[in-house]
């Protein structure tokens, strides 16, 4: 009897204890970390991407119909709980679109997408390339980071707090001060608890990680369809400060409006898994847009309508010129053919449209800055000096230029079309572009490369 009256009383002390520090955390609770996916933001190195249309599909970037994506885990990311619940999430856009999420194992060299899973620690967020960006990335590097930390239940851990569960004996045991015990120090800890049962937020888990596989799959954020929102904007920088973003990287990232090309004919769709939500003091009108954790009707139209199960190419298919594996750029003096012979070396794939390149070499001052300016009419390009390639490309080919030692591409560009340079040294850049069906003009930049200096003596 007696012994009962003692665990009582000393549920009782713990009970005021715990009440009496959970008021130190204070009422201040950090949101989710937003979605920090730039589109174009990072290709092979020393290209660029100056693409204008930023867009709601980005029909440019998106894969083949039909396309089997490989998709695995960086070594030693995530628990099986976290790992099989994302699978599971990023199949949902399979229900609706001709495409295969195809998991494999964290060793398989070679993938198209890579997933790491990172936690509020490392500050890497939320994000994804876009579509076939992917395949522009290192195979040793990501193409997501998904910050799990958001996929916790903080509630039920807060409560756990609360009730002197078992959460709250971890941080005694680790000799917390309770006393002075802060929501920081929470979202910390929350990391580290080896929770013998998965506590996740479900709608937060399968929001984001539709989001990010949507992001993956060419959509981009719905909240740049043209005219959908009348933003705030010095109130939208100064929110978004605090994860340091700086006013260019807000523009890019949330304030971008999309060429109306590429919304393909939809409507704004504010119940888009690709909307950010946003509040009303960030619009001057007040408008508004919940979280949303499921996919809309519109994201299942488009997503179905960009990769069709019914039919092999899809209406919205756009021309597409895509380079890879750039691994030189060779500028060699020919004196007997009195001509500077460019000679690249890259892979080119197209979609499943006829598609035209042009692939132009030019010169520029020995620092890359600037373009030379030339009289020449058959060597120029834009009035700079240069010559160029029309190309055009059957669907769905694959090519390898200048593989054999037989080189089957190559620019020439005669000497004396060179303009006189005073001795000074001029570098070749080598670029390749192709038609923008969303502009009408030759905007769509593909890749470039800068040469070493050179020189000419005549
Ligand atoms: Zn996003």
């Amino acid at each position: 009897m007696k012994k009962y009256v003692v665990l009582i009383l000393f549920a009782a002390i713990a009970g005021t204890q715990v009440n009496a520090q959970i008021k130190a955390l204070g009422d201040k609770k950090p949101a989710k970390s937003p979605c920090t996916t730039l589109v174009g933001d990072e290709m092979l190195p020393g290209m660029a991407d100056t693409t204008t249309g930023r867009s709601v599909s980005d029909n440019y970037k998106t894969w083949e119909n039909g396309a089997v994506l490989l998709v695995k885990f960086m070594n030693n990311t995530g628990s099986p709980a976290i790992r099989e619940r994302i699978t599971r999430y990023a199949k949902e856009w399979e229900k609706f679109a001709n495409i295969k999420l195809n998991f494999v194992p964290d060793n398989t060299p070679t993938t198209n997408i890579r997933i790491r899973l990172g936690s509020r620690r490392d500050k890497l967020g939320h994000n994804s390339a876009v579509g076939i960006d992917n395949d522009q990335r290192a195979q040793a590097r990501q193409t997501m980071n998904l910050d799990t930390s958001d996929f916790l239940d903080h509630d039920f851990f807060l409560n756990d707090l609360k009730t002197g569960g078992p959460f709250y004996k971890f941080l005694v045991a680790k000799g917390k001060d309770m006393k002075s015990y802060t929501y920081p120090q929470f979202y910390n800890d929350v990391i580290d608890f080896p929770s013998p049962l998965p506590r996740f937020a479900e709608k937060v888990a399968k929001g984001t990680t539709m989001h990010e596989f949507g992001h993956a799959l060419g959509l981009l954020h719905e909240q740049s369809y043209p005219g959908a929102i009348k933003w705030n904007k010095d109130t939208v920088y100064k929110y978004y400060e605090q994860y340091d973003w700086d006013k260019a990287k807000t523009d890019f990232n949330v304030l971008e409006i999309s060429e109306q090309f590429f919304t393909n004919g939809t409507a704004y769709d504010p119940k888009s898994i690709m909307h950010y939500s946003i509040p009303a003091w960030q619009t001057v009108d007040g408008y508004s847009v919940d979280e949303n954790y499921e996919m809309s009707d519109g994201d299942k139209k488009i997503i179905a309508a960009i990769y069709p199960k019914d039919k092999k190419i899809s209406a919205l298919a756009v021309p597409k010129v895509t380079v890879s594996n750039f691994v030189k750029l060779e500028v060699k003096k020919d004196d007997v053919k009195k001509a500077l012979i460019i000679t690249p070396y890259f892979n080119v794939r197209t979609g499943a449209k006829l598609a035209n390149a042009y692939y132009v070499a030019r010169l520029t001052t020995e620092d890359g800055q600037y373009y030379i300016a030339t009289k020449s009419l058959k060597f120029n390009w834009g009035g700079f000096s240069g010559t160029y390639l029309k190309m055009n490309l059957l669907p769905n080919t694959k090519k390898t230029y200048n593989k054999l030692a037989k080189k089957d591409l190559q620019l020439v560009l005669p000497y004396k079309e060179i303009p006189e340079l005073a001795g000074k040294n001029f570098r070749v850049e080598f670029t390749v572009y192709q038609n923008d069906v969303a502009t009408g003009k030759l905007d769509r930049f593909v890749t470039y490369s800068l040469s070493s200096p050179l020189s000419l003596v005549r």
